[in-house]
């Protein structure tokens, strides 16, 4: 069993990126001195470009901790995702800075406990909800869609006292477009073998630069970071022992307490190469196109997205073996969140797709709780052990 060797990277290329979600409190309230508007959201399918053309600074308001799940339970059943209890929770509380400054939270018609939770939210915050198809299938969808996305803009606008240009969006698209073609730089570099980051450190930049509000800041971080792991790499450090297991990990979004998962993976003789859920690829592989109708290109690059909450999903497929591929991947780990419905049911899936790409698969279910460590580090071991 190789297990990764402890921090052997210059601190100053995650430092800025590991607090960042605690750091980003004080941007926040400054931005909202200074009279920004700010909107939370819950999920990729909602395109952040309308905010960013409307001047309005924008956040994930999905929460990673179990804190304010005992809070929540008071109000919503037990047995639902910790991720929507969790974050209702931060709202009922008011124990999240990020969802106590959002003006405006914008949620989406993904999957039935968040969209009965956004009910109960809306008694605390101004909440809007966008309809979203819940199949690729034909041209309908599509065009529905897109109304849905004209119609934000409208909310946006009358919300901030405000007007969406054409020209302002389409900046925001190329804004967007950087921001995710860096990304993508970041965890390609894990093409390498050994890759020159530990799956922590990537889950570090990924998760850390979506609390980080000043664009340009952000973008200069993430190059300098990149340009940063580039070098060290070139000069010897090597983080990662060559022969760790190569990890394509997939499923619900990670960060937060489910980071959990990847310590397992990597304390176990694996390195997690890349994250194809929400934290990684799914938000970051694709760009949204540049030329055109600005308002048909969010919607055809939105609703591409290979989430479980689509059916059919050949799109998470078609992702999952590209990357397996281009990563040279040994195995794929999928982690779902204790009754998440639509990505539990997709596992079947998704485990006769890689059989028959003779790619070895383990599933894990979790919450955000540390009291299933000990078993997620047997289950993991095993497998890890048989690759
Ligand atoms: S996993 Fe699906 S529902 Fe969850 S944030 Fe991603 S796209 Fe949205
Ligand atoms: S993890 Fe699953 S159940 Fe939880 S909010 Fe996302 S799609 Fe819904």
């Amino acid at each position: 069993m190789t297990e990764l060797k402890k921090a052997a990277e210059p601190p100053e290329i995650f430092e800025s990126f590991s607090g960042a979600r605690r750091l980003g409190f004080l941007t926040m309230k400054a931005l909202k001195d200074q009279g920004r508007g700010v909107a939370g959201t819950f999920c990729s399918y909602v395109p952040v470009e309308l905010f960013m053309a409307a001047g309005v600074v924008y956040v994930g308001l999905c929460s990673g901790s179990e804190e304010t799940i005992p809070d929540a339970e008071t109000v919503l059943p037990r047995n639902i995702c910790p991720l929507i209890k969790a974050s209702y929770g931060y709202a009922l509380t008011g124990k999240c800075p990020y969802m106590y400054f959002s003006d405006l939270v914008v949620g989406e018609t993904t999957c039935d406990g968040k969209i009965k939770m956004y009910e109960h939210l809306g008694e605390i915050k101004d909440v809007y909800v966008m309809e979203l198809p819940k199949t690729r299938r034909d041209d309908k969808g599509a065009s529905f869609w897109l109304s849905e996305i004209h119609l934000l803009k409208q909310k946006i606008e009358e919300k901030f006292a405000v007007k969406i240009t054409d020209e302002n969006l389409r900046l925001a698209i190329r804004a967007r477009n950087q921001e995710r073609a860096l990304l993508k730089e970041l965890y390609e570099l894990s093409v390498l073998d050994p890759p020159p980051v530990t799956g922590l450190q990537q889950l570090q930049i990924l998760y850390g630069s979506q609390f980080k509000f000043d664009h340009e800041e952000k973008i200069k971080e993430l190059r300098a970071a990149v340009d940063g792991i580039k070098a060290e790499y070139e000069r010897g450090s090597r983080p990662v022992p060559p022969g760790a297991k190569r990890i394509v990990l997939t499923g619900c979004p990670i960060g937060g307490a489910t980071e959990k998962v990847v310590r397992v993976i990597e304390e176990a003789g694996g390195v997690v190469v890349v994250y194809e859920n929400c934290t990684g690829a799914k938000q970051y592989d694709r760009q949204v196109c540049e030329e055109g109708d600005p308002y048909k290109a969010l919607c055809d690059y939105y609703l591409n997205i290979g989430c479980s909450v689509m059916s059919p999903n050949p799109a998470r497929l078609e992702l999952l073996g590209r990357l397996c591929d281009q990563f040279s991947a040994c195995a794929v780990i999928e982690m779902t969140l204790q009754s998440c419905h639509t990505y539990q049911i997709e596992t079947r899936t998704v485990r006769r797709f890689l059989k028959e790409r003779g790619t070895p698969f383990l599933s894990l279910e979790t919450d955000y709780s540390a009291g299933d460590v000990q078993q997620l580090k047997t289950r993991t071991g095993a497998f890890i052990e048989m690759l």
